[in-house]
C-alpha cells in the first residue's frame, strides 16, 4: 500500500521519465535519420568527386602520353624503327609522366617496345587494353594485371598515318588512394570483383578488406550508405565504379560512424543531460509537490487522531492552497462543535437537569476525592423530602420541578458558598461538609429540616417540606462514595423509623439492614416450602388451671441463618406485603390444629395473630371460613389476635370485617393492650371478646405501682365491659397471684409454659388438665357462648 505521497511522486517521475524517453526516441530517431542523410549525401557527393577526380586523372595521363606521341624523334624513330631511340624516349616520358608501365605496338598490336615490368601483360591483357584505344580520353580505362589495378591511356602515333600506338598504365595504388583521400577528406579504397569476391587493390584504411561479412544496417538501401563493422568500429561506406561500365571496378568511400554520428552524439547526450537534469527537477519539484500536497492532510490525520483522544485545544492551521485553509476553518469549527458537545454531553451526566445541581455520580466523584485526602473527615448528609413526592403527587410534575428549584437555591443560601450540594434523587439531596469536627454536620442538618418544615414557597403555595436528614461521617463510618451513601441513607431510613429529622449512621446498622434485606427477599419462599411452623403457648383458666386454649406463634427456622424471631421478621412481613400470606399460612396450620384435637376429643381454642393488613383484607373472611367448613372445625375455637394500632389504622374498615367474622363465630380479642392509647369506650364499638394485657405491665406488676393499678382498672373495665382478661407474660407464682386477685380470667406465660411444638403441647395438656376438668372447659365454653350473645 502506497503512501500518498509516494504514489504522487511515482506518477510526477513517472511522467517525466516517459516523456523524457519518448522525446529522446523521437528525437534521436530524427535526428539520427538527419545525420545519416548528410553523411550519405557527403559520401555521395564525394563519390561523384572521385568520379571527376579520376577522370581529370585520366586526361592528365592523357596528355602525358599525347606529348611522346606528337614528338618529333619519336616518330621518326618509329617510322625508321629505331628501337633504341623508342625505348628510350618511352622510358623517358613514362619516368616523366610516372607510368608504371609503358609499351609501344606496330598499328598491328606487335609490341615494338615496352618498358621493364610490361613483358607481363600477355596477349589477352593487351587485347583488353586495346579494345580501350577507341575510348575517349577522359574515359578512364582500368585493367587488373596480377591482382593490381591499372589505368591505361591508348594514344595513336601519327605520321601522319597511323605508325604505333603508345600504351601507358598507372598503377592506381596506396598513393592514388591517398591522393584522393587528400582531396576529398574521406577514406578511400579500390576494389575489384573476380569471380564474384572483392579483392581490395589498394586502401587508405590498413584493416578494410573488402569483403564485408559483417555489413549490416538496413538503412543502407535506402540511404545508399551501407553501415560496415570495421575492426570492431563502425563505418559508413558508399561505393562507386570507377568505369561506368565495368561494374567489377570500384572505388569505396568511408568515413567512420564516429565522425559521422558526432553531432548525433553529441546532441543525444546533450539530451540526456537535459533529461536527466529534469528529471532531477522533476524529482525535487515531485517532492515538494507531494509533500505539499499531503502535508495537510498528515496534518488533519494527527488533528483527528488528536480528537480522538480527547485533546480539542489544538488549533489546525494547513499552508498552500486556500482549499486547504478553508479545510482547516472547516476542520476547526467541527472541533469546537465536537468540543462543545462533549462538554455539554460531560454536564448532562454529572449534572441534574432540572436543578443544575450535580448529580450522584459527581456527588461520587466528589466524595471519592475527598477520600483521596489525608485527614480529610466529613461528613454526607443526605437529606430526604418525602413531601416532594406527595406535591408531585397532587400538584404535577411542572410544580415538583420548581419546588425542587427552590429546594436547591434554599441550600445554597443556607449552606457556605463552596459546599458541594447535588441532587441524588427526585426526592433527595446531598450536602458534602468538610472539615466536620463532630456534631456540627448534625446541627446543620438539623437546622436545615426544621427551617424545611416551616414550609417553603413555590410559585405562591407554601408546602412543608418534612425533611429527614441521615449522616455518615468520613472516616469513621467508612471513605468510599458507596459505603458513606449507603450509611447515611440507611442513617435517613432509622431517622424515619425513630420518627427524628435527623440521625447519624451507627455502625453495625447496615449489617442489621443487610440480615433485613435478606430476611425480606426469602420470606416468601420460606411461607411456600415450609420452612415456618406454629408453636403453642398454653392458656389457663386460672380459676381452674386447666388449659383452655393455645396461642398460636409462628417459628421460622431459616436453612442458613437458623432460628429467626416472629418479633423479627412479622414486621419485615408486614412492610414487604408478605403477611397476608404468613396470617393465611398462620390460619390454614392453626385450623389444620382445631382439626387434629378435635380427633383427639381435646376441645380447646385456639388464638392466631394477625395484622392490619389483614383485617382489612377483604378476602380474609371468605378464605378462612371456607377453611373452617372444610376442617369441620365450629368457628367458635377460633379467636383473632389483634393489636389496637392495627384496628385503629383503618377502623371502619376494621370493624367491618369483623362484623363478618364474629357472626360466622369467630371471636377477636384485643393483643398488646394498654400500649396503643385507644380508649377502652372506642374498643367498645369494635366487637371484641377478649383483653390481652400487654407482658410489659404484667412484667412490673408487683414492683411498679402504676403497671398494677392499670392492670387491676383494666381488669374491672373488662369484666364490666363483659370481655374475657388474659395477661400474657407471667413468669412467677406469684405473678399469678395478684392478677387471680386481680380477677383476670385467664393465664399464658412462661410460668405455665413456653411456646411447645404441637406435639409437646398435646402431652402438656394431658398431664395438666384433670380427667374433671372436662367439666370446667364445657362450661367455659357454654359461659363464652353467652357472653357472645
Ligand atoms: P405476641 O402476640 O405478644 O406474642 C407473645 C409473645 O410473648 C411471644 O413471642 C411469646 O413467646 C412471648 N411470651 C410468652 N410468654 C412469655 C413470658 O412469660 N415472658 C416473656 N418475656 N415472653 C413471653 P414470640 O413468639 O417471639 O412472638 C412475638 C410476636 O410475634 C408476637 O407477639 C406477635 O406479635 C408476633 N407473632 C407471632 N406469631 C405470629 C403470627 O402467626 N402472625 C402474626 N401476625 N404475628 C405473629
Ligand atoms: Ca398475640
Ligand atoms: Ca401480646
Amino acid at each position: 500500500m502506497h503512501s500518498f505521497r509516494s504514489r504522487i511522486l511515482i506518477l510526477i517521475i513517472g511522467l517525466v521519465v516517459a516523456t523524457q524517453i519518448v522525446t529522446l526516441v523521437a528525437v534521436s530517431a530524427r535526428i539520427g535519420d538527419d545525420v545519416r542523410e548528410q553523411a550519405n549525401e557527403q559520401l555521395q557527393s564525394s563519390g561523384s568527386v572521385v568520379g571527376q577526380l579520376m577522370a581529370v586523372r585520366s586526361a592528365q595521363l592523357a596528355n602525358a602520353v599525347s606529348v611522346l606521341a606528337a614528338d618529333f624523334g619519336f616518330r621518326e624513330a618509329v617510322t625508321s624503327s629505331d628501337r633504341a631511340t623508342i625505348v628510350s624516349a618511352m622510358e623517358n616520358q613514362a619516368g616523366r609522366a610516372h607510368a608504371d608501365l609503358a609499351l609501344v605496338l606496330d598499328p598491328e598490336g606487335k609490341t615494338i617496345a615496352y618498358s621493364g615490368a610490361s613483358r607481363h601483360i600477355d596477349d589477352g591483357a593487351l587485347n583488353r587494353i586495346m579494345d580501350l584505344r577507341a575510348v575517349s580520353k577522359e574515359r578512364p580505362a582500368f585493367v587488373v594485371l596480377d591482382n593490381l589495378l591499372y589505368q591505361f591511356v591508348v594514344v595513336p602515333v601519327r605520321a601522319p598515318q597511323l605508325v604505333a600506338w603508345v600504351i601507358m598504365g598507372f598503377e592506381v595504388n596506396q598513393s592514388v588512394a591517398r591522393e584522393v583521400r587528400r582531396l576529398v577528406g574521406l577514406d578511400v579504397a579500390f576494389v575489384t570483383m573476380i569471380a564474384g569476391t572483392r579483392h581490395v587493390v589498394s586502401s587508405t584504411l590498413k584493416d578494410f578488406t573488402g569483403s564485408d561479412p559483417q555489413e549490416r544496417s538496413p538503412r543502407s538501401s535506402h540511404a545508399g550508405a551501407r553501415t560496415l563493422l570495421i575492426a570492431g568500429a563502425q563505418w559508413l561506406s558508399i561505393a562507386g565504379q570507377l568505369d561506368p561500365q565495368d561494374a567489377s571496378l570500384q572505388f569505396v568511400l568511408l568515413t567512420p560512424a564516429s565522425v559521422v554520428m558526432k553531432p548525433f552524439d553529441e546532441a543525444r547526450a546533450a539530451m540526456l543531460f537535459i533529461g536527466g537534469t529534469a528529471l532531477i527537477f522533476a524529482l525535487v519539484i515531485g517532492v515538494f509537490l507531494a509533500r505539499s500536497a499531503t502535508q495537510p492532510v498528515i496534518e488533519l490525520v494527527s488533528a483527528a487522531r488528536r480528537i480522538e483522544e480527547g485533546d480539542y485545544k489544538h488549533v489546525v492551521s494547513l499552508s498552500g492552497a486556500r482549499e486547504f485553509a478553508r479545510l482547516a476553518q472547516t476542520f476547526n469549527s467541527m472541533q469546537q462543535g465536537i468540543a462543545d458537545r462533549e462538554e455539554q454531553l460531560k454536564h448532562l451526566a454529572y449534572h441534574d437537569a432540572v436543578t443544575g445541581l450535580p448529580n450522584l455520580r459527581k456527588a461520587e466523584l466528589e466524595i471519592d476525592a475527598l477520600a483521596q485526602l489525608v485527614g480529610s473527615r466529613h461528613a454526607v448528609v443526605v437529606l430526604e423530602l418525602a413531601a416532594l413526592e406527595d406535591a408531585r403527587a397532587t400538584l404535577g410534575d411542572a410544580f415538583f420541578d420548581r419546588g425542587a428549584i427552590e429546594v436547591a437555591e434554599y441550600l445554597r443560601e443556607q449552606l457556605p458558598d463552596a459546599t458541594f450540594i447535588a441532587r441524588l434523587g427526585p426526592y433527595s439531596f446531598l450536602v458534602l461538609l468538610r472539615d466536620e469536627l463532630g456534631g456540627q454536620a448534625a446541627r446543620i442538618a438539623a437546622r436545615i429540616c426544621e427551617s424545611l418544615r416551616h414550609g417553603l414557597d413555590v410559585d405562591q403555595v407554601r408546602i412543608v417540606l418534612d425533611g429527614v436528614a441521615g449522616i455518615a461521617l468520613a472516616p469513621e463510618h467508612g471513605l468510599s462514595s458507596p459505603d458513606l451513601l449507603r450509611r447515611s441513607l440507611i442513617a435517613v431510613r432509622s431517622a424515619r423509623q425513630q420518627g427524628l429529622a435527623t440521625t447519624v449512621y451507627v455502625p453495625g446498622n447496615d449489617e442489621q439492614f443487610r440480615r433485613r434485606l435478606e430476611l425480606s427477599a426469602a420470606l416468601p419462599a420460606a411461607i411456600e416450602s415450609g420452612e415456618l411452623t406454629l408453636h403453642y403457648q398454653p392458656k389457663m383458666k386460672m380459676r381452674t388451671r386447666q388449659v383452655v386454649g393455645a396461642e398460636a406463634l409462628v417459628r421460622w427456622t431459616h436453612p442458613t441463618l437458623g432460628a429467626i424471631s416472629p418479633a423479627e421478621f412479622v414486621p419485615l412481613a408486614e412492610r414487604t406485603g408478605a403477611i397476608r400470606e404468613l396470617t393465611r399460612l398462620a390460619l390454614q396450620l392453626g385450623v389444620q390444629q382445631l382439626a387434629n384435637w378435635r380427633t383427639h376429643d381435646l376441645h380447646l381454642d385456639l388464638s392466631v395473630n394477625i395484622s392490619a393488613a389483614d383485617i382489612i383484607d377483604p378476602d380474609l373472611a371468605p378464605v378462612l371460613l371456607l377453611a373452617l367448613r372444610r376442617a369441620n372445625v365450629p368457628a367458635s375455637r377460633l379467636i383473632l389476635e389483634i393489636t389496637e394500632t392495627a384496628v385503629m389504622h383503618d377502623r371502619a374498615a376494621a370493624a367491618k370485617h369483623m362484623e363478618v367474622l364474629r357472626v360466622a363465630g369467630i371471636r377477636f380479642s384485643i393483643d398488646d393492650f394498654g400500649t396503643g392509647h385507644s380508649s377502652l369506650s372506642l374498643l367498645q364499638a369494635l366487637p371484641v371478646d377478649e383483653l390481652k394485657i400487654d407482658r410489659q405491665f404484667i412484667g412490673d406488676i408487683e414492683s411498679n405501682a402504676d403497671s398494677a393499678k392499670i392492670v387491676k382498672s383494666t381488669v374491672d373495665l373488662a369484666r364490666a365491659l363483659d370481655l374475657k382478661v388474659v395477661a400474657e407474660g407471667i413468669e412467677s407464682e406469684s405473678m399469678w397471684k395478684v392478677l387471680a386477685d386481680f380477677g383476670c380470667h385467664l393465664a399464658q406465660g412462661y410460668h405455665i409454659s413456653k411456646p411447645l411444638t404441637a406435639a409437646d403441647f398435646l402431652a402438656f395438656v394431658a398431664a395438666t388438665n384433670q380427667p374433671s376438668a372436662a367439666d370446667d372447659t364445657q362450661m367455659m365454653d357454654l359461659s363464652l357462648l353467652r357472653n357472645s350473645r
